[in-house]
Formats: structure tokens, sequence, C-alpha cells
């Protein structure tokens, strides 16, 4: 599966509705709850799976990433073999997709919107549209930007730490 957003559980060893057990923390809102919802969230060889509450979670699983909570990061292998194959093997990651895993992979980050080229071709907005937002020394900043679907950013904006994290995460891929 490619850059797809699974909302519901795959069949596999281990039951990824409860992937965090009895409670876990929300994702978008830090509230810490049983009800649990869990969002898995595909760039080809990346699987970021985070858990929301129900008020959080229909935006989630539209398709806007936060990592403010209990998540697990696992490649396409491990995902597999813990939870079972969510799909055929992922193909060759795209310019965008590339990017946006490389703003999912920093700790920092607290805010990706959209998550996956797949739920930004689904927003219809060429170029995309991406918020991003991140925890840095202690507070949240962001920043917006436009990313074409040969990977071209263009308008970054927004608070300056953000937008120089951005560029600094981006200049690594
Ligand atoms: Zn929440």
């Amino acid at each position: 599966m490619s850059g797809e957003s699974a909302p519901r559980a795959t069949v596999g060893s281990e039951s990824l509705e409860r992937a965090f057990g009895g409670t876990a923390a929300c994702n978008a809102c830090g509230a810490r709850v049983a009800e649990y919802r869990v969002v898995a969230l595909f760039l080809h060889e990346t699987a970021a799976i985070r858990a929301y509450c129900a008020r959080c979670y229909p935006a989630a699983a539209d398709g806007d990433y936060h990592a403010g909570g209990d998540g697990l990061r696992l490649d396409y292998a491990a995902f597999a073999a813990r939870f079972g194959a969510p799909g055929p093997p992922p193909p060759p990651t795209t310019p965008v997709d590339r990017m946006l895993a490389a703003l999912v992979a920093d700790p920092a980050l607290r805010l990706l919107a959209p998550g996956s080229e797949a739920v930004a071709r689904r927003r219809r907005r060429v170029p995309y549209p991406v918020r991003v937002g991140f925890a840095l020394d202690g507070a949240t900043s962001e920043a917006r930007m436009s990313v074409a679907p040969d990977g071209r950013m263009t308008d970054l904006a927004g608070d300056p730490a953000a937008c120089d994290r951005v560029r600094a995460l981006l200049a690594g891929i």
C-alpha cells in the first residue's frame, strides 16, 4: 500500500487497534484515553502508527498526521511481521512522499498536514499546501509551504525556527 492512511485494522499476529495496550495518549490533544483509535500512515517503506481519541480521530483518519502522543514508526517488513501485510510491497517512493517521510522521521515533528501525497491528491490543490509543526525549545513552531508533485518546495513561511527545521530536514534527503 502506498501513501494511504488506513484507519481500519489489518489481520496480523497482533491487533493494530490495540497496538498501545489498555490506554493511549492522543497524538493531537494529548488526552490519555482507553477508547483510542489507531491510524497507520504508510509512506512507502515507512509505517507511522498513531493513537487518537474519539474527538481527534476523524481529522486524523482524513489524513492530518499528529505526533504528540503514543506512536510507533516501523519499516514495511517490521509492520508486516507484527500486524500482517497491509497490502503488496510498496512501489518506489515519490519525491513528495520522500520529503514527507523525512519530516515524519524528525522526533520534534508534531503536525504534518497532509500526511502523505495520496491525501494531498485527494484534497485536489496543486501545488500541495502543506502545514508542518514542531516542538522546538518547549514551544510549538509552525510553517507552511507549497510542494509540487516533482518535490519542488516554494512559499515556505511561518515561524523562523520551523522554516529552518524544514530546510535542514529536506536538505538531508
Ligand atoms: Zn485527541
